[in-house]
């Protein structure tokens, strides 16, 4: 399968036409932003280690009965994916403060939650990607009531096998986001991407934080930290 025009470049992936309408290619990029952009870099091999975490990640949730927009992995940046059209949600699962979350209710990061807390943010970079209800979104009309109840089963189902797998890697799940679309006859399936970008991941011994909170804090040690993880995945994977 061979890249067509590009669709669209975002952040951190490009995405390209194909042959078939139904298809597209994804292209991962170094390129690392924070705070809704205003700070720019690169994480140096990146886009090869979130393309292939990403692509056993979603592997192992198709598993599970999680559908993804995975077919296949074309190169170390680039994958083949189910062309959806995105539901405007950022889907955010949280299995312990930080982030936005401590900031926004002034509890202390590494607080954990006796149940996970599922958050919508409206994907919309002008307005900064608020958070929302569910009310919202449906006063928004970015998704049906059935669908709102499939995303949120869904992304329960993720964070259950997420907080699993990494614990078996010596990891704890903090937080992590997910985006959700439409295939063409309507199912819903997961898409974009699930890395370090996306994700808050501690060693679970140390408390060290394996994620792209390194590079938003300038704590150094970005790319280490990021094949460290893959290299825990890769080992339990063997
Ligand atoms: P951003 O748009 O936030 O800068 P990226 O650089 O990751 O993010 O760009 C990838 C874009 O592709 C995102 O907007 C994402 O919603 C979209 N996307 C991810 N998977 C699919 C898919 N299977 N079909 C269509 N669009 C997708
Ligand atoms: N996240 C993301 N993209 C976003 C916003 C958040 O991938 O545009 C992830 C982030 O990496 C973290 C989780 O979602 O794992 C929760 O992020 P939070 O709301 O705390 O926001 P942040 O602190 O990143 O502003």
């Amino acid at each position: 399968m061979e890249k067509k025009e590009m669709l669209y470049e975002g952040k951190a992936k490009k995405v390209y036409a194909t042959e078939d309408p139904q298809l597209l290619i994804v292209d991962y990029k170094d390129d690392a932003t924070a705070f809704n952009g205003l700070k720019k870099g690169t994480i140096e091999g990146k886009g090869i280690i979130n393309n292939q975490m990403s692509n056993r990640l979603m592997q192992h949730l198709e598993k599970v009965g999680v559908p993804t927009h995975f077919v296949r992995e074309l190169s170390d940046r680039e994958t083949l994916v189910k062309k959806v059209s995105i539901v405007p949600l950022e889907v955010i699962v949280r299995n312990i403060a930080a982030g936005s979350f401590s900031k926004r209710y002034g509890v202390e990061e590494g607080k954990v939650f006796t149940h996970p807390v599922v958050e919508f943010s409206y994907k919309n970079d002008s307005l900064g990607d608020p958070l929302l209800n569910t009310d919202h979104a449906l006063a928004l009309g970015l998704a049906t009531p059935e669908e709102i109840g499939t995303i949120e089963a869904y992304a329960r189902m993720v964070d259950d096998f997420l907080r699993n797998f990494w614990s078996s890697c010596g990891i704890t799940l903090v937080d992590f986001k997910v985006e959700f679309g439409r295939l063409s006859d309507g199912t819903i399936v997961l898409a974009d991407e699930i890395s370090p970008d996306t994700c808050r991941l501690w060693d679970s011994k140390t408390g060290e934080k394996l994620d792209k909170d390194r590079f938003r804090r300038d704590l150094g040690g970005v790319e280490d930290a990021y094949a460290e993880v893959m290299r825990r995945l890769v080992a339990h994977d063997q």
